[in-house]
């Protein structure tokens, strides 16, 4: 693991040369660096290798090749402000429509590449810290040493092409309480100790999606904080090898997915969810941004354009998921034979309109956007958020539409391919388990794609993170009270009530 130090210290002054791209082998390589993960009661000793994260690791370093290969440059990467060189587009701070749009469809090469099933890949904390860096004069409300430090770290990391999740959710100890009255202060992670070098950090934090593959992840909190709860009102970056940062993955799917034809989806994308534990890990200041000041580690998150570039990434991503997602029930029905049907076309109609809506509203937040004083592009917070308020609602809306379409078709497959290969049940297989429109095989790839898109572990947990990954469902729906024009509503209200009788 880089440290913040060697490559790039604090307000230093910018790197000069540029660092070449990153490729999948450096990643692979770089995640053997001791970093401190837990499986089954045990440490794992290379994510690279282990078999709960070796395939979701070469599915992520194909992202790092795809960004290398120079027939993508344009792509996937911008000249570097400061280097001059590539670095990726999840980094660039937009200054005009068609800068947000490049970053679009950059998100959305990456995004094809895992069909959308990935969903923190390095573009996406990337956005968080480009609108973090767009906007220094909220950090220096604490100081301007801090708007130094967040400006630094987010060159070492663009300049690096380096992967950063986030943290930023405390656990569900007791949401009853705020973070200091919980029964123990460090529960939920907080400053411990500050010293002249920087400062240390207890506690625990509810998820890092990716966090087994990423460089940093950044320790802060999205949650309302009271006074009271100085303690957790930080935001700080840790590198994922820091003495004292243990991660707890939950359970890991691939180790149940005993081959890629029966587990085509769970065996390869599987980007993990981990609870994290800091034990009095030590922070230098140069990875200190906010520091015991609640109002900043509120503004953070809505006073910058952070929470609108990476919730755009986030709705790219989103869009191709569900792009594959509708591509798979047309394969089904063109399989089962009722893909003319009138009935089964109105309903991929109702799921077409779902689609296209996600679609739709990305490139409204682009055209919508506006450009700041500085010169910054904010996407459009209105169609963001209403699209993100409707996600919990039509994601398993249009889940629930491929579960009707498909019938049994998913449940009636045999156990697992060794019955298209044995011997002694080949004969059934090949005979039986056809379509009208090909073979046994064929038919049987399909469905195990499609139940492991929708109803295998993997494919379920996928439920709960296009609920939750952006908040909880009513906080999204605050956040859209808070940005739609209801001046323009009310007042053609009150122009109809003052119409002459
Ligand atoms: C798969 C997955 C991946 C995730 N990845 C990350 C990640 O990478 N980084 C990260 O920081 N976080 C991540 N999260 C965590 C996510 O940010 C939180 O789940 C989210 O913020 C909601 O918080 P919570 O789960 O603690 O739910 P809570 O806030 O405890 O709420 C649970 C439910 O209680 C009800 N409720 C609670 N309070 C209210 C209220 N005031 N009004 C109305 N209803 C209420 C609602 O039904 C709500 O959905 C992830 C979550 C999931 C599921």
């Amino acid at each position: 693991m880089t440290s913040l130090a060697v490559v790039s210290p604090s307000n230093a002054k910018p790197v000069k040369k540029p660092v070449p791209l990153r490729t999948g082998a450096e990643f692979l390589e770089s995640l053997n660096d001791g970093r401190a993960i837990f499986v089954n009661g045990e440490r794992v000793n290379n994510v690279a290798t282990h078999p709960a994260f070796a395939e979701g690791a070469r599915s992520a370093a194909k992202l790092f090749d795809i960004a290398a290969d120079p027939t993508n440059r344009e792509r996937m990467t911008y000249t570097s402000p400061t280097s001059g060189g590539p670095v990726y587009r999840g980094y660039q701070i937009p200054r005009s429509h068609a800068d947000l749009r490049a970053k679009r469809l950059a998100a959305e090469m990456w995004s094809e590449a895992t069909f959308g099933l990935m969903g923190r890949t390095p573009d996406h904390v990337s956005n968080f810290f480009a609108g973090f860096a767009a906007t220094p004069e909220v950090f220096a409300a604490g100081g301007q040493n801090f708007a130094d430090n967040v400006v630094s770290f987010y060159e070492h990391l663009r300049e690096n092409h380096l992967w950063a999740t986030y943290a930023i959710v405390p656990p569900q100890i007791d949401r009853s309480k705020w973070s200091s009255q919980q029964a123990d202060p460090t529960m939920y992670a907080g400053v411990v100790k500050e010293t002249d070098g920087g400062i240390y950090i207890s506690g625990s934090q509810q998820l890092a999606t990716g966090g087994v593959y990423s460089d940093w992840i950044q320790v802060s909190c999205i949650q309302p904080l009271r006074p009271g709860d100085e303690n957790h009102a930080i935001s700080v970056a840790v590198p994922v090898n820091a003495e004292g940062l243990r991660l707890y993955p939950r359970r890991p799917y691939a180790l149940n997915a005993p081959n890629k034809f029966d587990y085509p989806l769970t065996s390869r994308f599987d980007e993990t969810d981990c609870f994290v534990v800091l034990d009095n890990v030590f922070v230098p200041w140069e990875q200190v941004f906010i520091y015991r000041n609640i109002e900043i580690c509120r503004d953070q998150w809505w006073k910058t354009p952070s929470h609108l570039y990476g919730n755009h990434q986030a709705q790219a991503r989103y869009a191709t998921k569900l792009r594959f997602m509708i591509g798979l029930a047309k394969r089904v029905n063109e399989l089962t034979g009722n893909d003319g049907n009138p009935a089964v076309q109105a309903q991929m109609g109702e799921l077409a309109a779902l689609v296209m809506t996600v679609e739709a509203m990305n490139e409204a937040q682009e055209v919508r956007a506006t450009i700041d004083e500085k010169g910054v592009l904010w996407p459009d917070r209105a169609t963001l958020y209403a699209v993100m308020a409707l996600q919990s609602e039509n994601n398993p809306r249009m889940i629930n539409i491929i579960r009707e379409l498909s019938g049994a078709s998913m449940i009636t497959m045999p156990s697992s391919l060794e019955d298209l290969e044995s011997p002694v049940t080949k004969a059934d297989m090949e005979k039986y388990m056809v379509s009208g429109s090909g073979g046994a095989r064929e038919r049987m790839a399909l469905m195990r794609m499609a139940w492991d898109f929708i109803g295998t572990e993997f494919g379920n947990r996928h439920q709960q993170y296009e609920k939750f990954y952006g908040g909880a469902s009513y906080i999204v729906k605050t956040n859209m009270f808070r940005y739609y024009d209801f001046n323009r509503a009310g007042a053609l209200v009150d122009k109809a009530l003052a119409l002459p009788e």
